[in-house]
């Protein structure tokens, strides 16, 4: 590919040299292989990069591109994207999910780790309090996802009072970015975690069943802490979503074995894979992982219980997420969007829907009810045959454990890097890292040009 013309050129894209980070023209080209970026830098020259393994994903993902939503501005137009963030006006996209980095400090030093995380100090809870109401301004009092992250957060020394002070400013979602090694000692903290019932979940690093993995991305072996996280966990019914980190050659083969694992445990909600990203403290060999080889991989290695049409883009930001949506059916789980046109449905489709969905299921009092959404979609009509007969008739408690242990969600979400950068990926980025002072940066962009000015308020 390059030189001979042996693509097909798809699209224009203003892209940067990964060299020099200058920002630069781009062509997106195809061919059997793969969707690729290929640019010229004046000074560094030519380069390509893997930007989908599944060309066809990634002509074909537009088709559940919805206009974004409108959100407040904190920047202006200067520099240029990535440099002016954020929000700057030329940002399309809404915050989706607020990251919040309340310490830098963590008990691990992987490898892997996108926030070079390990000595440093935390923030203040007052500090901490004041990001949490300035997002929830900067979205017009609307903001629904929070996601308290490090670092290592369970290392703040008042961790259980951030988490109740989100939940008392009216996030609905509040979810935990955690290593589990506390989770695998302290009982006590999981016990407290379950306090936090409904609107709640744990984001529990997992990056496969074989501790080689654990060695080469987290430095030593995890996978027994992981388990007793997880049984911690399940003791007291905290939801529980495993993150895995998805590095090719290292751990891309485990990837079906760890769905199936993830299934069979009670309180294990979903999975949530993510292509590895160079930047942060990554150092190994440049092998791009993509997310439609993440998909690839699933259908590849779950025996047909998956697909790779099971998965659609996510309308709020199609470039760089995809999920499915399972429900058990006869002891076995069936994805709700296998053989639909979910793109007829991205109007309807925002990146709360799961738990919308979930959220209403748990509620629902009346057989008629519309999920929150519309009732006149074959969708709709389909998930209310897997809600047995007299459900709503059963205590909430009863109602969340039929979710909980009846549903399943997958996504796959990919980041933005120097090499692989592309505007519209960047510019419709909807997980926004929440700064101490007070911008909303998307989370490549933060991780890729602007981290470093937050040292003083870390380290
Ligand atoms: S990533 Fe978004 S907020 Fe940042 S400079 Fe680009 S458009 Fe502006
Ligand atoms: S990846 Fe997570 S656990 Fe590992 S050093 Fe970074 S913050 Fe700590």
């Amino acid at each position: 590919m390059g030189r001979k013309r042996d693509y097909v050129y798809h699209s224009y894209t203003r892209t940067m040299c990964p060299e020099c980070m200058e920002l630069i023209d781009g062509k997106i080209v195809y061919d059997d292989s793969g969707a690729y970026i290929l640019r010229r830098c004046p000074v560094h020259g030519e380069s390509l990069e893997l930007l989908e393994e599944d060309a066809n994903w990634h002509i074909h993902k537009g088709d559940y591109d919805k206009p974004g939503t409108a959100s407040t501005c904190q920047t202006k137009v200067d520099k240029g994207c990535p440099y002016d963030c954020g929000l700057c006006p030329s940002h399309d996209q809404h915050t989706c999910i607020g990251l919040m980095e309340i310490t830098r400090r963590c008990d691990m030093s992987c490898p892997t780790c996108f926030a070079e995380a390990g000595k440093g100090r935390d923030l203040d809870i007052e500090t901490i309090g004041r990001m949490m109401d300035f997002y929830m301004e900067s979205e017009d009092g609307k903001a629904e996802i929070l996601q308290i992250s490090g670092g290592e957060p369970t290392m703040h020394p008042e961790i259980l009072k951030v988490i109740a002070m989100a939940k008392g400013k009216g996030f609905k979602y509040v979810m935990l970015n955690t290593n589990g090694l506390r989770l695998a000692d302290d009982e006590e903290f999981a016990k407290a975690l379950g306090t936090f019932k409904g609107g709640f979940e744990v984001y529990l690093q997992f990056d496969g069943l074989d501790d080689g993995i654990y060695r080469k991305m987290r430095g030593r072996p995890m996978l027994d802490v992981k388990k007793r996280a997880i049984a911690n966990l399940g003791r007291y019914g905290v939801p529980t979503t495993l993150v895995c980190t998805v590095d090719k050659g290292i751990n891309d083969s485990g990837i079906g074995q760890l769905l199936l694992y993830g299934m069979e445990e009670k309180y294990v909600r979903g999975v949530n894979f993510q292509p590895v990203a160079y930047f942060g403290r990554y150092s190994g060999e440049r092998n791009r992982m993509t997310l439609s080889g993440v998909l690839k991989r699933i259908e590849e290695q779950t025996g047909g219980l998956l697909k790779m049409s099971d998965f659609m883009p996510l309308p709020c930001d199609v470039e760089r997420v995809a999920l499915t949506y399972l429900f058990k059916e006869n002891g076995s789980f069936i994805p709700i969007t296998r053989g639909k046109d979910m793109s007829q449905y991205r109007n309807l489709i925002g990146n709360t829907f799961v738990f919308t969905l979930e959220d209403t299921i748990k509620t629902l009092k009346d057989e008629d009810a519309t999920f929150g959404l519309s009732d006149c979609c074959d969708l709709l009509v389909d998930i209310k045959r897997h809600i047995p007969k007299g459900f709503i008739f059963k205590s909430r408690e009863n109602k969340m454990k039929f979710v909980d242990e009846n549903t399943f969600r997958i996504s796959v979400s990919s980041f933005v890097d120097a090499w692989n950068f592309d505007m519209k990926s960047i510019q419709k980025d909807c997980v926004h890292v929440i700064t101490p002072d007070l911008r909303r940066m998307p989370f490549s962009a933060f991780n890729m040009v602007h981290r470093g000015r937050y040292d003083g308020y870390y380290l």
